[in-house]
């Protein structure tokens, strides 16, 4: 599934091709995704143009003359531009310009495309590229908190962006073992969670991001950050600090990598 850094890279990769003149047409090919799309908004951005695409966390946000859309690539979600459109099995919608397509492919289809609505991001918590993340917000709001710091890095309302590989790599460079309730962590440890999680990150952008199975940028090109992975994945491996040979647990039926000598 695409974390952050694959979404951004997504959303670089559209910003680079998307036109500017108004859109000649927009057509659906199904009801639904994940979710029942918005056939109607959809079909009255005729005439209309895309100003913009943001991103926060996982979602890019299409943002048109008409209104603003969000898109979630779900597991398998991805666009393509084509300026004469060849239709492929799973597109789902295709957004037509004079001389450019945008499609929206989608096997899997546990992505979806939404109005966007004023308050969505009211319940999430900050993005880690976009916003300030600061220890001392963290450190007091979650001292009581039961949950291990693996699964409450997975959860959007905490924090956006983060799933199952980047949680591994970020606890294994803030030196914090996945199952360490999030009440045991100091302020120290949130500092060093809070700033791995920028720098792993962000070195993932420059990367181009993660490609297993079947993320590709919007150009149809694999990341690299796989080759850079330190422990997702590395089950047996020894540890690139210590030589320890590296674990893999099941936290929340995920697989949660990590070195049983530096994590603790
Ligand atoms: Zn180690």
């Amino acid at each position: 599934m695409p974390e952050l850094p694959e979404v951004e890279i997504v959303k670089q990769g559209l910003l680079k091709s998307l036109p500017k003149d108004e859109i000649q047409e927009v057509q659906t090919f199904r009801k639904d995704l994940r979710f029942p799309l918005p056939l109607k908004e959809l079909a009255q951005l005729k005439n209309h143009s895309i100003k913009t695409i943001s991103r926060r966390g996982k979602f890019l946000i299409l943002e048109t003359t008409s209104r603003h859309f969000i898109s979630h690539l779900g597991m398998t979600g991805h666009w393509r531009f084509e300026s004469t459109y060849s239709p492929l099995k799973h597109d789902h919608i295709r957004i037509q310009w004079n001389s450019q397509n945008l499609i929206y492919n989608d096997p899997r289809r546990f992505g979806y495309i939404l109005n966007y609505e004023i308050d969505l991001f009211k319940n999430f918590g900050p993005d880690p590229i976009l916003d300030i993340l600061e220890a001392k917000n963290f450190y007091p709001r979650y001292k009581k908190s039961e949950t291990n710091i693996k699964t409450f890095l997975l959860n959007q309302k905490n924090i956006l962006g983060i799933g199952n590989i980047y949680a591994s790599e970020i606890l294994f460079k803030a030196k914090i073992k996945p199952l360490k309730k999030v009440r045991q962590l100091k302020l120290q440890d949130w500092e060093s969670i809070l700033v791995e999680t920028k720098l792993v990150l962000n070195k993932a952008i420059t990367l181009g991001g993660s490609s297993m199975r079947d993320y590709k940028n919007v150009e149809g090109d694999k990341g690299d950050m796989q080759n850079h992975w330190l422990v997702y994945g590395k089950q047996s491996i020894p540890c690139s600090v210590c030589k320890t040979a590296i674990k893999n647990i099941t936290i929340s039926n995920r697989s949660s990598y990590f070195c049983s000598q530096c994590q603790k």
